[in-house]
């Protein structure tokens, strides 16, 4: 808790963004920071409201009433202490978590919620400015080896907490570089891959190896792995895109959603794109199909390609504004608010349905081919009916589809495994302990709960480490877990 009348006291001052005109002309981050005294004061909103939901609302359970707190009475350290006694990579989730903590706040209920998010960025920043945060690695090692097969946030978690624990921890990576979709999925704007980089090589130094360009079940047998360690953590993501398959879909310039971003990413990284593979959208009219979070990387990125137009469509309908019946106080509501993306300049266009993509008489892409579309309420649930008389075209060069993803890939290292897949197509395994079908393989993050939120794929990793820990321990872990949150040695 902070000041017991702080809430009454102080309104919520959220970090602002620099302005639209500035900031579409780079690649950096736009958020701006508060002064320490406002940052003291948004902590002191935090009441005294006896059962702090927001535990609950994060994923990793963050102790967020003591950090703020803490920030409230200037104990910076310590509110470091508490903030990655459960948060592994705060300063991933302090810049691009839809902070699902802040629609549990307490005080949201009839006012503006705690500006958490803005808060543990602000604990973390000034620890590594301050110096806190060095390399640390465990005194004694287990002489156990941990194999953890992707290095997106699920399996660096695991393999920090593995480390931690004294085991023998390698990453397989099948890109050039490490960082899963915080590295080639979130543009560079969102999350500055700097401090991606910067936690890696702080991983690095605490004795985790790394092995890039290592494709698991193509260019390195998973079998082969497995029996040169005594766990193996898969931790692969949810890659494979929903497709949209309607007439034209191969056709030129249809592309899914991360063939843009991983490429434009690479790109910013100083890569070299082989010329036959450049997508540039550079006075070109785009349409990107799919209303979330990755169709909204894809207007921010075409933005500062310079796109003539970008046109965002959704099937589904336009979220309600504020909270209604269907989505109660605490739960983490999908609510219509503006990205910072579509902020920069996008059309929105809900319950569009796309039909087909039309071709010119050269053969190139020239426009979707799209109706109107209203959703009714069965038996079955919502279904969408097509509006008479409702078609239209909408006119582009280039189509990014981001409806999502269906599960991890199938072939190679799964197949080669031989691990049971649930019905979705994602690995099975069983929750208490995040164990596969297969002796001695678990699962964490993406590949295990379908494509999700960076906050949910730290989590997972650490429960899954600590399953992980016991199961080598015979039974016995010293990893804090969710449930059993205990401080760091900060
Ligand atoms: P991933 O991050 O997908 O990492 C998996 C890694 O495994 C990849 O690097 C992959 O190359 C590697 N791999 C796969 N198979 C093999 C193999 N056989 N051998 C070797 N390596 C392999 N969440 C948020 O919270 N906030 C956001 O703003 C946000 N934005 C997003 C934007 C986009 C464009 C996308 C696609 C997702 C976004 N998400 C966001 C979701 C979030 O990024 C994911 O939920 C999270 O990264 C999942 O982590 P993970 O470690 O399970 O998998």
């Amino acid at each position: 808790m902070g000041k017991v009348t702080g809430f009454l006291e102080y309104d919520r001052k959220a970090f602002g963004d620099k302005a639209v005109e500035t900031r579409i002309n780079n690649w950096d981050e736009f958020s701006i920071s508060l002064p320490e005294d406002e940052i003291k004061k948004q902590g002191a909103r935090c009441m005294d409201c006896g059962v702090p939901f927001c535990h609950d609302g994060c994923p990793l359970g963050n102790i967020i009433p003591d950090f703020n707190d803490l920030v409230y009475k200037g104990k910076w350290k310590k509110a470091l202490g508490r903030l990655l006694s459960t948060n592994n990579f705060p300063e991933f989730t302090g810049k691009i978590c839809p902070a699902p903590c802040e629609s549990a706040c307490v005080l949201g209920i009839n006012k503006p919620p705690v500006t958490i998010k803005n808060i543990e960025v602000e604990i973390i920043d000034r620890a590594y400015k301050e110096g806190w945060i060095v390399a640390n690695p465990p005194k004694s090692r287990t002489g156990k080896k941990v194999a953890i097969i992707g290095s997106g946030p699920a399996g660096l978690a695991a393999a920090d907490q593995l480390n931690k624990a004294g085991h023998w921890v390698t990453v397989y990576e099948r890109d050039n570089r490490i960082g899963g979709l915080l590295r080639y999925g979130i543009p560079d704007f969102k999350l500055d891959k700097k401090l991606v980089e910067r936690r890696v090589n702080l991983m690095k130094e605490e004795g985790i190896v790394f092995e890039i360009n290592a494709y698991v079940g193509k260019n390195i047998s998973i079998s082969k792995i497995n029996v040169e360690v005594d766990a193996l953590i898969l931790a692969g993501g949810s890659t494979i895109p929903r497709d949209l398959p309607v007439p034209g879909r191969n056709d030129t310039n249809v592309y899914f959603a991360m063939d843009f971003l991983k490429q434009s990413n690479k790109r910013n990284a100083g890569d070299e794109i082989p010329k036959d593979e450049v997508l540039w959208v550079e006075g070109k009219d785009v349409v990107v199909i799919g209303g979330g979070d990755t169709g909204s990387d894809c207007v921010g990125t075409s933005i500062r390609q310079k796109a003539k137009s970008i046109t965002q469509i959704e099937l589904l309908s336009m979220p309600p504004i504020d909270r209604n019946e269907e989505t109660p106080w605490p739960s983490h509501a999908r609510l219509f608010k503006l990205t910072s993306s579509q902020e920069e300049g996008a059309k929105l266009d809900y319950e569009v349905l796309t039909k087909g993509f039309n071709v010119d008489e050269n053969g190139g892409l020239k426009s979707l081919q799209c109706s109107r579309i209203e959703w009714i309420n069965t038996d079955k649930g919502k279904v969408f009916k097509e509006l008479e008389e409702s078609d239209f075209e909408i006119k582009a060069d280039y189509v990014f589809i981001a409806m999502g993803f269906l599960h991890p890939e199938h072939e190679g290292m799964l197949k080669e495994l031989g691990v049971e897949l649930d019905k979705k197509g994602n690995v099975k395994a069983d929750i208490k302990n995040y164990q596969t079908s297969k002796e001695k393989v678990f699962v964490a993050g993406d590949m295990r709960r379908g494509q999700s939120l960076v906050v949910w794929a730290i989590s997972e990793g650490r429960e899954c480490a600590r399953s992980v820990d016991k199961y080598l321990n015979g039974g016995k872990t010293s990893l804090f877990s969710k449930k059993e949150t205990a401080l760091s040695n900060i």
